[in-house]
């Protein structure tokens, strides 16, 4: 007997509104002291009590955003959720709730729907957010996601862009320019499959380059390091966008200059491969490239010796009078004015 296949797909109109509501966000589970009432009502109730509250919300379009082509579902709920976090995590703060909302065609059966929410739901137990609403409805052609995220601080723990003084360090969680040369990979993937159908690409060479793009974490982790090292940020922002034009952001809000060293940036060896076998400049990817979600901060340089060393952390220059510029300095120590050639959403 030849088995079938064909994945099973239920029309979501067949469910109806409330009952596709209804079969998304049954297992969700409220964990957060502060979620007073999550779904099932007008709106959710929350209780911060002294804590202040962070909010931080994100639009995804399909084909602007995202494409479904190389992104599975599941892991466009999960990034769905982690680029949200990941704000919540620039402020310093601690994530406790999301709301989810969709607008989906009916080009989308049910089960497209369930593999979108079983990323969101995986990602809201790793972070431990309550998903506590949202909206749905319908849409012409493809697929919107937009999340808001909240989270909650004590006033003096979150650390704003504009708080970066001139001898400060600037420092960089993880490694950086891997998500943007896993999209290039998964660009590069779809294209042959277009030509050839058939063809069964071995992407072992490339699997961290690819889960930086297709699953990415956001460092929820940090906030909990620095206060360990004893370590309050004087400005922060996460690099969803790409290191150069986040700086930009930090200098310009913080009324600095800043000076970043080529041979400080961290870089993984298989992102290094990677771009030569592409023949991009690594360095130029590293700064330019997008959606690593690490964080970018600075610290007083008398923190240096609580930081220097630290794995988790790579000090990657200093910030400097707002009259010296932005300034990359270059391994062999020419010193090139920094462009935000970021990716940017509005342009593409
Ligand atoms: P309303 O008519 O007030 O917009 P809905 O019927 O859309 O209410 O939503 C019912 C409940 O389900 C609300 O608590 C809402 O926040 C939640 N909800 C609706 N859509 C989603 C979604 N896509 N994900 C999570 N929760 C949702
Ligand atoms: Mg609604």
């Amino acid at each position: 007997m030849i088995e079938d296949k064909t994945p099973q797909r239920t029309s979501i109109a067949q469910l109806g509104e409330f009952g596709l509501i209804d079969h998304l966000t049954k297992n969700f589970e409220i964990t957060q002291p502060s979620t007073l009432k999550g779904i099932g009502d007008d709106a959710a109730v929350l209780d911060f009590k002294e804590k202040k509250v962070i909010v931080s919300t994100d639009l995804l379009i399909e084909g602007v955003h995202f494409d479904l082509a190389y992104m599975p579902l599941k892991h466009l709920g999960y990034k769905a959720v982690v680029v949200n976090v990941s704000d919540i995590c620039a402020m310093n703060a601690r994530p406790t709730q999301i709301t989810v909302s969709i607008a989906v065609s009916n080009r989308f059966p049910l089960e497209a729907l369930e593999e979108l929410y079983e990323g969101i739901a995986h990602a809201a137990q790793e972070y431990k957010v309550d998903v506590i609403g949202g909206d749905t409805t319908s849409s012409q052609k493809g697929l919107i996601i937009s999340i808001t995220a909240l989270g909650e601080a004590e006033e003096d723990e979150i650390v704003y862009r504009n708080g970066a003084k001139k001898t400060d360090l600037l420092i960089v969680t993880g490694d950086i320019g891997a998500a943007y040369m896993g999209l290039q990979v998964l660009e590069r993937e779809k294209q042959v499959f277009q030509v050839n159908p058939n063809s069964q690409p071995d992407l072992d060479a490339y699997t961290y380059l690819i889960e930086r793009q297709l699953k990415p974490e956001a460092r929820k982790d940090v906030r909990t390091l620095l206060h360990a090292l004893e370590i309050k940020p004087t400005a922060m922002i996460d690099i969803s966008d790409g290191l150069s034009s986040e700086i930009m952001h930090l200098c310009k809000q913080s009324g600095v200059g800043c000076n970043l060293y080529e041979d400080k940036l961290p870089i993984d060896p298989q992102f290094i491969n990677v771009c030569e076998e592409f023949n991009i400049d690594s360095t130029t990817v590293a700064i330019n490239g997008g959606e690593d979600y690490e964080l970018l901060f600075t610290i007083a340089m008398d923190d240096f010796e609580k930081i220097k060393g630290n794995p988790n952390f790579s000090i990657i220059g200093h910030m400097t009078q707002e009259s010296e510029g932005i300034h990359l300095i270059t391994r062999a120590n020419t010193k090139i004015p920094l462009k935000a050639r970021g990716w940017d959403a509005i342009s593409e």
